[in-house]
C-alpha cells in the first residue's frame, strides 16, 4: 500500500448513508460508540488501486449546528480527524432541503463532493437532474448512486479520491454574503478573530464568527475560557442582534438560514432540476420571482423601477432642497452681520458655512434616495436586480457577485466605493474580483451625486431625473466596457460560474427601512462635520494663502479712488466699484497656493473646459469628492464680495461666462471616472495591491480626461 485515505460519509437522516457504507464496505465494518455517548460510530476499510481507504459513517445531522449531539459529534470529527474528504449524501428527490447541509460544509472549508442518492427514486417521480452543471457551479464533484443496488459506488469512489488528492488537504472555506446588515459585522468579526488567532487552530475565522451569530453554545462556552475576546465577540452579536431586531424583525441566525437557503436558491433556479408537469403549491416568493425575474418583464420592470427612484427623488426632493438652501444663506449673511471684516469672517462665511452648507444642501435628496434603496435592499428585490444582471455582467468578463460591489458603490444611486470594493470579497476568482474592484469607483457615488446635482440644477434643471438616469448608464456602461478591456488584455482568466444568494422576499417594516435610512443619512452628514469641513478649511486657507502684495492691492485701491473722484452717476459708480471688488477677489485667489495649483494645471484641463478654480476643486476631490461641490462654494463666494446678493451657487455658476453646458457635460464624465478618493485608493490596495490601487488612480484619470476632453472638443466646436 502507498496511500491511505480516511473518507468521511455525511447527510441527513434517512439519505441511505448506511446503505451506503454497507454496500462499500461489505462486510469489513466494525460498529462501537462515540467516547461517552451513545452515538454509534461505524468504521470500515478496503483497498482501491495502491490506497488504502477508511471509511467513516458520520452519524446523519441536517446541520452543523450544536442543536443535537449527533451534529456535534460530527462537527468534531471533522475538525479533529479532519478526514481528507467528506462525501455528503443527498437524497435527490430533496435536493433542496438537503443541500443545507452542504453549504456548511463549504463554508467549513473542508473538501467536500456530492453523491445523489435514490437517484431510482427520483426518476420513477421523473425528476431529471443536471448533475454536470450543479458541479460546476458548486465546485465539487457530484455523483448519482442508487445505495441500495450498489450503483454508481465504483464511480463514486474513484472520484473521492481523485478529488481529496487533488485538494491536498488544503481547506478552503466558501465566503457567502449574508446582507449588509450581518456582513459588516461578521468582517469586523473576522477581524478580531484573526487578530487574537482566537479558535483559529481548528476552525476557519469566518465560521467562528458564523456560529457567534448563530448563537452556537458549544463555540460560546469553549470561547469564554479562552480569553476576552470571546466577550468582545458576544457583545458584538448582541449589537447585531438588536439592530436585526428593530430593523428587521428577525434574528441573525434565522437570517443566515435565509440566506443560506437563498443561495440552494438561486443554484437550483439554474434549470438544475426539470419536474414533471404538476401543480405544487409555489410560496409566494417563487410566485413574484415568476414575474419579477422573467427573462422578459425582469429586466423591464427593473428599469420602471429604478427610473421611477429618480423620479421620486427630484419631484419630491425638490422643496426641502429649498429650505435647506435658504437656511444656509441664512446662516451666512448672519455670520457676516455678527462677525466683524476680516480673516474670521472669511474663514467662518467662506471656509465653514460655504463649504460645509454646499454639501450639506443635498442631504434632503440624499435622504429620500437612501430611503427607497432601503425599501428595494429590504424588501429582497435589490438581490434580484444582482440575479438578472448576472447575464449582462457575464459578457463583459465580470461575475453576477460583481453586481452587489458595483450596486453598493453607487450603481442605482448614492453609494460609496469603500464598503463596495470591500464587498468584492465575494468574488471567487481574482481576475474577476479585480476587474470588478477597478471598475466600481466608476460608479455615482454619493459623494459625486452633489457635483452632479449641482451642474444639472445649473444647465439642465428642465431634464433633472432624465440626466441623472442618463450618468447612471454611463456609469455602467463605463464599467462594462472598461472591464471588458481589462478582461481581454491584462487580466485574461476564464468565468466562473455564477452562486448568489437569493433571500426570500418580505415586506420592509416602516421602522426598518427608516433605521437603514437613517444609518447612511447619518454617515453622510457626518462626513459632511468632519472630513469635509476639515479639507474645507485646508483649502480654504490654500485660497487665501499668502495674500496679494500691497503693491497690487495698493493698484486697485487706487482704481477706485479714481472711480470715486471721476464718476459721479451713483448707479454708474457702484457697478464700476463692483466690478474692481471682483476682479482684486480673483486675482486674490489666483495668487493664493490653490489658485496656483489650478493655474499649473490649467493649459491642459482647458482642453477638456476646466479652468483653474475646476482644478482646485478636482484637486481638492481627490481626498473626498463632496470637497468638489464645498471647494466650488469657497471659490465663488471669496469671489463674490456682496453676500447680501449672493445668489446659489448653482445660478452663479450658470451665469458664469467661463461655463456652458459642454463644460458641464465634460466636468461630469470627469468627475465620474477619475481617480477613486484617498480612502477607497487605500482600500482597494488593502483587498489587491499597491500596484493595482496606483493603476486604477492613474488608469481612471487619463480616461475620464481623455472623454471630458473628446466630448468638451466635439461640443464646442462642433454643437455650438
Ligand atoms: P441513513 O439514515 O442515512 O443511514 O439511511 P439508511 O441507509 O438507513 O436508508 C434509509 C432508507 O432509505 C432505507 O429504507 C433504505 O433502504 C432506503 N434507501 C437507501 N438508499 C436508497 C436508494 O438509493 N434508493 C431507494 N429506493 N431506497 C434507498
Ligand atoms: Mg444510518
Amino acid at each position: 500500500m502507498n496511500h491511505t485515505a480516511t473518507i468521511a460519509l455525511a447527510g441527513n437522516p434517512n439519505s441511505g448513508k448506511t446503505t451506503l457504507f454497507n454496500a462499500i464496505t461489505g462486510a469489513r465494518q466494525h460498529v462501537g460508540n462515540y467516547p461517552g455517548i451513545t452515538v454509534e460510530r461505524k468504521e470500515g476499510s478496503l483497498n482501491l488501486n495502491d490506497t488504502r481507504v477508511n471509511i467513516v459513517d458520520l452519524p446523519g445531522c441536517y446541520s452543523l449546528s450544536a442543536f443535537s449531539q449527533e451534529e456535534l459529534v460530527a462537527r468534531k470529527v471533522l475538525v479533529d480527524e479532519r478526514p481528507d474528504i467528506v462525501v455528503d449524501i443527498v437524497d435527490a428527490t430533496k435536493l433542496e432541503r438537503h443541500l443545507y447541509l452542504a453549504i456548511q460544509f463549504f463554508e467549513l472549508g473542508i473538501p467536500v463532493m456530492l453523491t445523489l442518492n435514490m437517484m431510482d427514486e427520483a426518476n420513477k417521480k421523473g425528476l431529471r437532474i443536471d448533475t454536470e452543471k450543479l458541479s460546476t457551479l458548486l465546485k465539487c464533484p457530484v455523483v448519482e448512486t442508487v445505495a441500495r443496488s450498489g450503483e454508481g459506488k465504483q464511480e463514486l469512489l474513484e472520484k473521492a479520491l481523485h478529488y481529496a488528492a487533488d485538494r491536498g488537504g488544503v481547506w478552503e472555506p466558501l465566503e457567502i454574503s449574508y446582507g449588509a446588515d450581518l456582513d459588516t459585522a461578521l468582517n469586523a468579526m473576522v477581524e478580531k478573530i484573526e487578530a487574537a488567532r482566537f479558535m483559529t487552530n481548528r476552525y476557519p475565522a469566518r465560521w467562528v464568527a458564523l456560529k457567534y451569530l448563530e448563537s452556537d453554545d458549544e463555540i460560546v462556552t469553549a470561547g469564554r475560557s479562552i480569553g476576552s475576546v470571546a466577550f468582545e465577540l458576544e457583545e458584538m452579536v448582541s449589537e447585531v442582534d438588536t439592530h436585526c431586531r428593530t430593523t428587521l424583525n428577525t434574528t441573525p441566525e434565522a437570517l443566515i438560514a435565509d440566506y443560506r437557503y437563498g443561495l440552494i436558491n438561486s443554484i437550483l433556479r439554474q434549470d438544475i432540476i426539470e419536474r414533471p408537469q404538476q401543480v405544487d403549491r409555489r410560496e409566494l416568493t417563487d410566485k413574484l420571482d415568476n414575474v419579477l425575474t422573467n427573462r422578459l418583464f425582469g429586466p423591464l420592470i427593473m428599469f420602471g423601477v429604478l427610473y421611477a427612484m429618480f423620479q421620486i427623488t427630484f419631484t419630491l426632493g425638490e422643496i426641502p432642497m429649498g429650505w435647506f438652501e435658504s437656511f444656509f444663506g441664512w446662516l451666512g449673511n448672519t455670520a457676516t452681520a455678527l462677525i466683524p471684516d476680516g480673516m474670521l469672517q472669511s474663514l467662518i462665511v467662506s471656509g465653514v458655512i460655504d463649504g460645509v452648507g454646499g454639501v450639506m444642501g443635498f442631504v434632503p435628496l440624499i435622504a429620500i434616495m437612501f430611503l427607497m434603496i432601503a425599501f428595494l435592499e429590504d424588501s429582497g428585490y435589490m438581490a434580484r436586480v444582482a440575479y438578472m444582471l448576472d447575464r449582462v455582467l457575464r459578457m463583459f468578463g465580470l461575475h453576477g457577485c460583481s453586481a452587489m460591489p458595483f450596486i453598493i458603490s453607487g450603481g442605482i444611486m448614492g453609494g460609496c466605493a469603500v464598503p463596495g470594493v470591500m464587498a468584492t470579497r465575494t468574488l471567487r476568482s481574482p481576475k474577476e474580483k479585480l476587474a470588478t474592484l477597478i471598475t466600481a469607483p466608476f460608479m455615482p457615488c454619493g459623494a459625486k451625486l452633489p457635483v452632479f446635482l449641482l451642474l444639472i440644477a445649473a444647465f439642465f434643471s428642465e431634464n433633472e431625473a432624465q440626466i441623472m438616469f442618463s450618468i447612471t448608464l454611463g456609469a455602467w456602461a463605463m464599467a462594462l466596457l472598461v472591464s471588458k478591456l481589462l478582461r481581454s488584455t491584462i487580466i485574461k482568466g476564464e468565468p466562473t460560474p455564477f452562486v448568489m444568494e437569493l433571500p426570500p422576499y418580505r415586506l420592509p417594516t416602516l421602522r426598518g427601512v427608516l433605521i437603514h435610512t437613517w444609518e447612511r443619512v447619518w454617515q453622510y452628514i457626518r462626513k459632511a462635520g468632519t472630513v469635509i469641513l476639515a479639507v474645507s478649511i485646508l483649502l480654504w486657507a490654500a485660497m487665501t494663502f499668502p495674500q496679494l502684495p500691497e503693491n497690487q492691492v495698493n493698484a486697485f485701491n487706487q482704481q477706485r479712488i479714481a472711480v470715486a473722484t471721476n464718476v459721479m452717476d451713483m448707479e454708474q459708480r457702484s457697478t464700476q466699484l463692483e466690478k474692481i471688488d471682483n476682479q482684486e477677489a480673483q486675482a486674490t485667489l489666483r495668487y493664493s497656493v490653490a489658485g496656483q495649483i489650478g493655474s499649473f494645471f490649467e493649459p491642459v484641463s482647458q482642453w477638456a473646459g476646466f479652468d483653474w478654480r475646476t482644478n482646485i476643486a478636482l484637486v481638492g476631490g481627490f481626498a473626498a469628492k463632496e470637497v468638489i461641490v464645498s471647494t466650488f462654494g469657497t471659490a465663488y463666494s471669496l469671489g463674490e464680495i456682496d453676500p447680501e446678493e449672493a445668489a446659489p451657487l448653482s445660478h452663479q455658476i450658470a451665469t458664469d461666462p467661463s461655463w456652458n453646458k459642454y463644460t458641464a457635460i465634460s466636468l461630469i464624465i470627469f468627475v465620474l471616472l477619475y481617480a477613486p478618493c484617498f480612502v477607497t485608493v487605500v482600500t482597494m490596495a488593502k483587498e489587491s495591491s499597491w500596484g493595482w490601487a496606483v493603476f486604477s488612480t492613474v488608469f481612471n484619470t487619463a480616461l475620464g480626461f481623455g472623454l471630458a476632453v473628446a466630448v468638451y472638443q466635439v461640443g464646442t466646436r462642433l454643437l455650438t
